[in-house]
């Protein structure tokens, strides 16, 4: 998505990539820092270094929780053939890139289904670890098991919401284009959803703001209004890709070749070759047969004039 900057790459895990975009440091600040002010205000028994403790391993799960449910969309991509750039966690979350839509709405349902599911399931998890412990661990712990659990289900709740490019609004897409045949159409009425979606939620930021909750005003409007551009950019990015598939590189290509002779001196080359035609590069031909591709790299000029038997053929500018 559009809104990653510079991002690290922290891990590899099944052969998947996991990046921190910069924009995560702030959301990882801001959520283990409220994650300790509730420890502190709900279990005042916990020291102070207690209380940081704990903030800090609830904010870990946290993350934990949403890097594995960015996991499960990148195993079912892979698993069904997929091939998975990477995973990126940032500001809102996570982002798995993956180009689900390549093939049919079967493999973008079960990709998409299988996030939600697996929030559900943590959900479910830290439900049973926090009824379990009640008797072994401290009611810090407990507490904050129990927190877990319905952060994961709110995050199972709102995946689902039919607004593209969540969860829910990738799910309503593979329904339509099954129904209909049309990615396209699909994308666009997704996109649409999307966008209601994203101004709902500014609405409802607006609302939180004149009811002087600021914080969370601000944090509804910020999201909604990033939902409406993902959900924007993410039809533009479809239109432009079939756009650009329905041409072939014939159509573009340049197709009056000028040929240079292998023997051909580099200044003979510049002089008769570079300076006449109006192409960045030559195949090098000899006995009809194409042994290279001569072109000009930077300002040198032919000095970085490299000879490429490898090369695609020529490029110079469409005609
Ligand atoms: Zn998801």
């Amino acid at each position: 998505m559009a809104v990653f900057g510079t991002s690290w790459r922290v891990a590899r895990i099944a052969g998947i990539e996991v990046r921190i975009d910069s924009s995560w440091a702030v959301i990882a600040l801001l959520i283990t820092y409220s994650m300790y002010l509730r420890t502190s205000v709900l279990y005042p028994e916990l020291e102070g270094g207690g209380a940081v403790a704990l903030g800090i391993l609830a904010t870990g799960l946290f993350f934990g929780s949403v890097l594995v449910h960015e996991l499960a969309h990148a195993l079912v991509a892979q698993a069904r053939g997929i091939r998975v750039q990477d995973i990126t966690l940032f500001l809102f979350g996570g982002a798995t890139r993956a180009k689900v839509e390549s093939r049919g709405p079967g493999d973008e349902f079960w990709i998409a289904l299988v996030g939600p599911l697996t929030s559900a399931l943590l959900a479910g998890l830290f439900g049973i670890l926090a009824g379990l412990g009640g008797d072994l661990l401290s009611r810090a712990l407990v507490g904050t098991l129990g927190y877990l659990a319905w952060t994961n289900l709110l995050l199972a709740g709102f995946n689902l919401v039919p607004g593209f490019p969540l969860d829910g609004g990738r799910l309503l897409r593979s329904a339509i284009w099954k129904a209909t045949g049309s990615l396209g159409r699909a994308t666009r009425i997704a996109s649409l959803s999307g966008q209601g979606v994203g101004w709902l939620l500014v609405a409802a930021g607006v609302a939180f703001l004149l009811a002087g909750d600021l914080a969370g005003g601000i944090w509804f409007a910020f999201i909604g209004w990033f939902l409406v551009q993902a959900a924007r950019s993410s039809y533009q990015d479809l239109q432009l890709q079939q756009l650009l598939g329905g041409v072939e590189a014939e159509e573009v290509m340049a197709a009056d070749l000028v040929r240079i002779p292998p023997q051909l001196s580099l200044q003979q080359a510049v002089d008769d070759y570079f300076m006449v035609y109006d192409h960045s590069g030559f195949p090098v031909e000899e006995g009809g047969r194409t042994i290279g591709l001569l072109t000009l790299r930077g300002p040198a000029g032919a000095q970085g004039a490299v000879a490429d038997p490898s090369g695609p053929g020529p490029h110079g500018p469409p005609r």
